[in-house]
């Protein structure tokens, strides 16, 4: 098969120049490349917390390698936000190397579905599977309980916060409470229809209503910088963004529902209604996974 002008760019992670968004904080941007995420590097007195890893091997490598070079010889932790692939399945060359912390609640999930989506995302076509190749799930160093971790780097502490089940079962954000810098993970993508991982029976872990609620907390902490999960750096308009949409979908299926009218009938008459208010944001597809999701509510 050929390459085409519709073939997305391959899931690799271009870490050659991760930008200083504030003093000693960087960010690998994803520059838009489908299921390659923003990554942030964040350095204090004698540790540094590297958030996600990207995709596979090649791309952990090449992450551990910026993170090396701009941290020396601080500590390294990393954390993931979330266990989806192209956010934590490039954290095996961190094994030994980095402590990797992030909540319980995550792990468990990532234990019980990590080989499954490894299988269905090698099935997304040659460049994810050649991403994916050599990747092995590996376990965190430490978990936590409850809502709140913090890790203190020297000088700096960063606040990881959970609410459990939103986008998956245990959504983290990142947060630097002296810099108000957040960064989301996939509960806040810039431009960009969120993505409701609706897909039943297999995963149906998505809690709209607790999303809303971890939106609203985050927009509560006034951030001066979002790093979404995907997308481009901004303010909390982003965050705003998100929230809205969500709760503009809830209601469009909750009148549609009142009306009588059938999950499909609501995805063929709500989705180009909802696609229309965003002409700007990109994956439109994921828009009949909300609506499907909030139908079966
Ligand atoms: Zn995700």
């Amino acid at each position: 098969m050929t390459e085409t002008a519709n073939t997305p760019p391959a899931p690799i992670v271009d870490a050659s120049s991760p930008k200083e968004i504030a003093d000693g904080v960087f960010v690998i941007e994803d520059h838009r490349i489908p299921l390659v995420p923003n990554i942030g590097i964040v350095l204090g007195e004698h540790s540094a917390l590297v958030v996600d890893s990207g995709m596979g091997r090649a791309n952990g490598e090449a992450v551990l390698a910026a993170a090396q070079k701009l941290a020396g010889s601080r500590k390294l932790y990393l954390t993931i936000t979330h266990f989806h692939p192209e956010h934590g399945y490039g954290a095996e060359p961190f094994k030994g190397v980095a402590e990797i912390v992030y909540n319980r609640a995550q792990a468990a999930e990532l234990a019980a579905k990590g080989e499954a989506y490894l299988d269905m995302f090698k099935g997304m076509g040659p460049a994810v599977a050649a991403a994916l190749e050599n990747t092995h799930l590996v376990e965190a160093d430490t978990l936590y309980d409850g809502g709140e971790h913090e890790v203190e780097l020297g000088g700096r502490k960063i606040l990881l916060k959970t609410w459990g089940k939103a986008h998956t079962q245990a959504d983290q954000i990142v947060f630097l409470p002296a810099e108000k810098i957040l960064f989301t993970g996939d509960l806040a993508e810039e431009k960009t229809f969120p993505i409701f991982p609706w897909f039943p029976p297999h995963d149906m872990d998505i809690d709209a209503a607790t999303w809303v609620k971890a939106l609203e907390d985050c927009i509560a902490l006034s951030p001066a910088i979002v790093v979404p999960g995907h997308g481009d750096l901004g303010g909390g308009d982003i965050l705003v963004g998100v929230r809205d949409y969500i709760e503009d979908v809830k209601a469009r299926v909750d009148t549609g529902k009142n009306k009588g009218m059938s999950e499909d009938a609501m995805v063929e008459a709500l989705g180009p209604e909802i696609r229309a208010r965003h002409p700007d944001w990109h994956f439109p597809e994921w828009i009949d996974f909300a609506i499907r999701y909030f139908a079966q509510q």
